[in-house]
């Protein structure tokens, strides 16, 4: 039905509908699917994510690079930080997520495990802030899927492919449009928030510490979540992005295959080749 933003976007404006009933509407005709189907399955994904925040997890990691920073965060009183009551909570959830994922826990992959803190995290935060429920989160995640469906056809979600900016970005720009569209926004403006968060983090290398997903990862996803939240409000003020969805996608791509292999998750370049990445490894992995 559609594998390129712009055609989102055209089916969207003709159909007079947003981004999560085309999302819906292209999985029944590539699927087969029906709808009743598709929305338990995605209602499903979510309860998986709200469980992996809540765990409240006290198993170790399997490097013991990460673990309590969630705890660490609620202890804070959100409305005196720096960021405020939201985005403390999103990073609550994101590295919440995390632990869970390294200590062998039930995640789900959303678009990847390594990044699979960034949309529960952002899509919980701003459904609590609007005031909504598991109905319009379920819709937020199919909004998400429709922009990780793009972003899988013409490029990659794969930090091993295109560095974390792929993995960590996609979850990004998918949390964007989802929220986007979940506070109001129209399908254009959650195309721009996508786009958006994607700029904010091009370039980034995949560099996890002995090959782990633990650091940096843990923080990239506190920062992906607040990303796709801060992108978001850019968005629904009416600030464009100069360079639509689809191009920023093809160059994200491209940044990501000119990666040297150092930076692409072989733990040999960036955090993970730094005196203390590599004194950690050596210590892990011996
Ligand atoms: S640094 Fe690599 S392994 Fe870690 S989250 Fe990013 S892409 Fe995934």
């Amino acid at each position: 039905m559609f594998n390129r933003g712009n055609e989102l976007l055209e089916l969207c404006e003709n159909k007079k509908l947003p981004i999560w009933e085309l999302a819906i509407q292209d999985e029944m005709e590539s699927t087969g699917a029906e709808r009743e189907e598709i929305l338990q399955k995605t209602a499903a994904a979510w309860e998986t994510m709200k469980e992996s925040f809540s765990a409240d997890d006290e198993r170790p990691t399997m490097g013991g690079l990460i673990g309590g920073e969630a705890k660490k965060l609620s202890l804070m009183d959100g409305e005196k930080t720096i960021l405020g009551s939201a985005a403390n909570l999103a990073m609550q959830r994101a590295m919440a997520c995390s632990q869970h994922n390294a200590s062998m826990g039930r995640i789900c992959a959303a678009p990847t495990a390594g990044s699979c803190g960034i949309m529960p995290a952002a899509i919980s935060t701003a459904a609590e802030r609007l005031g909504l429920g598991d109905e319009e989160a379920i819709r937020a995640v199919l909004t998400a899927g429709a922009i990780g469906k793009i972003i899988v056809v013409n490029a990659t979600v794969s930090g091993a492919e295109g560095g974390c900016q792929a993995e960590c970005g996609s979850a990004s720009a998918m949390a964007a449009a989802a929220i986007t569209e979940m506070a109001g926004g129209s399908p254009r403006q959650a195309l721009d928030a996508a786009a958006i968060a994607f700029k904010n983090i091009m370039g980034l290398i995949c560099d996890p510490i002995a090959g782990l997903v633990e650091s940096p990862c843990a923080k990239r996803n506190a920062s992906g979540a607040v990303n796709a939240m801060l992108s978001a409000d850019l968005a629904l003020a009416g600030i464009e992005s100069i360079v639509p969805f689809d191009e920023v996608v093809e160059a994200m791509y491209d940044v990501g295959l000119e990666l040297n292999s150092r930076f692409r998750e072989t733990a040999k370049g960036g955090i993970a080749a730094t005196p203390t990445g590599q004194a950690l490894a050596e210590r892990i992995l011996k």
